[in-house]
């Protein structure tokens, strides 16, 4: 059953239980209170009605000693009219009980009599056919003699207007429950708005639509309920967004790995082929083996970066405060002075947290990055600055340059502008990638300017402080 549902039927029910018990115990108490009333009414009636007989009883003559059967049979006839017109139910009964006079109607037992006491009354209610009345009993002295006086007094009303009031308080009540029914239906469909928006958001996004939220409809618990349940879904659809971003990459990656192996693979498997069926000459054979060679190696080295970005990820960075100095004396022992490049060092004294490998290695890949687009002869400058925002080295080059919709993708691992030129420099489109990593895992990032014709400028800046450890 809905909550909805629920609501309703147990608002229904304790309304209906209260207004039945309350209905019950008003029109309960007013029979008994109107009861009582003519109790007391039916009481005084048989008292007037004792003393009229026993005043009556004193003006019979007196030349009897008893009272006579015929006389009480006289006078109790007399009060039965009583002069008001209105015949009254009287019994008058001797001292056996024996009945010597009773009014048309007068048709019950004589039990009450049993429990009538000298000069008391007592009194019952009973009922004769389909009416009720009250007995009342008493007993009489007149002349010598003890009788018994009983009356009847018609109650039927009292208890008529006792079933009356039950059934304008039956109708009453279904009336109310009718109106309640209308009334907390609404109510209830209003309470469990927010639920049921709620229920609509949940099913949307276990379809899959993590950017719906549930509208908020109320500013008590379930309208909180309903903020935080936004707030979550936001975190969740910012989750999914990431896990999805993920896996579109770790597929790209997959796929791009696949491709890379492939080239290098056809080139080996097709020289080797030539070699082992035909018997070529000796220039031929040298030249198949050096392809063989050369693309074994471009593997080599493909699948040496590959096993750097993950060892790098898995196993953090070591850092420590370095001095720039360091970094530029290495690069100056690795890249001497040749024919081909004309290297420019220079660098301000500075202090920074790196792991030194690594920043070497990035170093090292965005120089061979400089030396590969550039002519031969062309001018490589390395720079170190120290400045607020941490310790900032740049590559610059002035070589082929990156077109500017390209600068976004040249992170990417085997992603190549120019897939033949970098693979006639041996690239493998990985340098980049593991750049990235291993800035990432210092809180920094690569940024990269560039002029298609005019050159290139890679750098990226590492703290003084101590942040860089806490990247590990
Ligand atoms: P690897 O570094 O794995 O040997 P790679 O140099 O080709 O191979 P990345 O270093 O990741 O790979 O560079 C990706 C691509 O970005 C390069 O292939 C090249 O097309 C472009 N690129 C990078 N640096 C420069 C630069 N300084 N000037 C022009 N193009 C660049
Ligand atoms: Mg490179």
């Amino acid at each position: 059953m809905k909550f909805s549902g629920k609501l309703l039927l147990w608002t229904t029910i304790i309304i209906a239980l209260t207004l039945g018990l309350s209905g019950y115990y008003f029109v309960n108490y007013v029979f008994r209170t109107s009861l009582q009333r003519e109790i007391g009414q039916a009481l005084d009636e048989n008292s007037i009605l004792r003393f009229a007989f026993e005043t009556a009883a004193l003006n019979v003559p007196v030349k009897y000693n008893l009272l006579q059967d015929s006389s009480v049979e006289q006078i109790a006839s007399n009060l039965e009219t009583g002069g008001q017109g209105t015949g009254r139910l009287l019994r008058i009964s001797d001292e056996e009980k024996l009945v010597l006079y009773a009014s048309d109607g007068f048709e019950t037992d004589g039990a009450l009599l049993d429990t009538v006491q000298e000069n008391q009354y007592s009194y019952r209610v009973i009922r004769l056919g389909d009416r009720y009345y009250i007995q009342t009993g008493s007993s009489v002295n007149a002349l010598g003699r003890v009788l018994h006086l009983e009356t009847l007094r018609d109650v039927s009303q009292v208890f008529a207007e006792r079933d009356m009031g039950f059934t304008v308080f039956r109708r009453l009540t279904a009336l109310m429950l009718l109106l309640d029914i209308g009334i907390m239906y609404f109510i209830a469909s209003k309470l469990t708005q927010p639920i049921r928006l709620l229920m609509q958001a949940t099913k949307e996004m276990a379809a899959g639509d993590y950017s719906y939220r549930a509208r908020k409809v109320s500013n008590d618990e379930l309208g909180q309920l309903t903020q935080d349940f936004n707030h979550m879904s936001e975190a969740l659809e910012q989750t999914i967004g990431q896990l999805e971003g993920e896996v579109q990459a770790r597929e790209d990656f997959v796929g791009a790995f696949a491709h890379e192996l492939k080239t290098p693979l056809t080139s080996i498997i097709g020289y080797a082929d030539m070699l082992r069926s035909r018997k070529l000459d000796e220039e031929k054979s040298l030249l198949s083996a050096n392809y063989i060679y050369t693309e074994g190696k471009r593997l080599e080295t493909m699948s040496l970066r590959l096993l750097d970005i993950i060892v790098t990820k898995k196993e953090g960075i070591r850092a420590q405060k370095v001095q720039a100095e360091v970094f530029f004396e290495y690069l100056r022992s690795m890249f001497l002075p040749n024919g081909d490049m004309e290297f420019v060092f220079s660098y301000d004294e500075g202090v920074m947290w790196a792991d030194v490998s690594l920043i070497q290695t990035v170093l090292v890949n965005l120089i061979d990055n400089a030396c590969k687009a550039s002519e031969t002869g062309g001018r490589i400058e390395v720079k170190g600055y120290a400045g607020q925002a941490g310790y900032r080295f740049t590559v610059r080059d002035f070589g082929i340059g990156i077109p500017g919709e390209e600068l976004s993708k040249i992170t990417q691992a085997f992603y190549m502008v120019d897939k033949s030129r970098s693979r006639s420099r041996n690239g493998a489109g990985l340098g980049l990638a593991l750049c990235t990593e291993i800035l990432a895992l210092h809180g920094s990032q690569l940024e990269i300017e560039s002029m298609p014709g005019e050159g290139t400028t890679a750098g990226f800046i590492l703290q003084e402080g101590e942040d860089g450890r806490e990247h590990g």
